[in-house]
């Protein structure tokens, strides 16, 4: 199973990601995480990545592709995987598109979790609060479900020109969500 999970910020797509993981036997991954233990252990890649993720903004493409492709090049992800927050922008779309074609490993579904705004700034200020994640500033939160709208939002429709999207409303029990989706693919 080759999946994307998508969806603004707080919406669940870590958490979702996690049980997909279990349920398929197959690693999540998390370009998200890539970043911040590249910048936790003040990396080359944490150094070029740490303005934009402290502003709640992008990593260029360049970069994110890179830790995608090495990623998709190890041995793990034989029996599928799970992309948890790439691509996140048109540019990301087409480079995904073409690592797969090169690795001749199609995509199954695109996974987009859905949650109204106030209920995602909600989650979000009280997940800062509890993890202290450097990058979970209100500025930066705000910043980033900006960013989602814009740039991420759109890709949305890629996905569903493609008959590939599945989408899940985010908000309930988590269990119930990961039931939903996994009755959807
Ligand atoms: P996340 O945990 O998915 O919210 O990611 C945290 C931060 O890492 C984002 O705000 C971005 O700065 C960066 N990041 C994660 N995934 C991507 C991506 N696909 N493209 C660019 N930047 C990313």
């Amino acid at each position: 199973m080759r999946l994307l999970i998508m969806g603004p910020q707080g919406v669940g797509k870590g958490t979702q990601a996690e049980l997909l993981a279990k349920h398929y036997g197959i690693p999540a991954i998390s370009t998200g995480d890539i970043f911040r233990y590249n910048l936790k252990n003040n990396t080359p890649l944490g150094q070029e990545a740490k303005g934009f993720m402290n502003q709640g903004l992008l990593v260029p493409d360049e970069l994110t592709n890179k830790i995608v492709k090495d990623r998709l090049a190890m041995d793990d992800v034989a029996k599928g995987w799970i992309l948890d927050g790439y691509p996140r922008n048109a540019a990301q779309v087409e480079a995904l598109d073409t690592m797969l074609e090169e690795l001749g490993t199609p995509l199954d579904a695109a996974v987009a979790l859905t949650a109204d705004r106030s209920v995602l700034m909600e989650r979000m200020t009280k997940r800062a609060e509890i993890e202290g994640r450097a990058d979970d500033t209100p500025e930066a939160i705000e910043k980033r479900l900006d960013v989602y709208e814009h740039e991420t939002a759109p890709i949305l429709d890629i996905y569903r020109d493609r008959s590939k999207l599945v989408e899940v409303d985010g908000v309930g029990e988590i269990s119930d969500i990961s039931a939903a989706i996994i009755a959807r693919l």
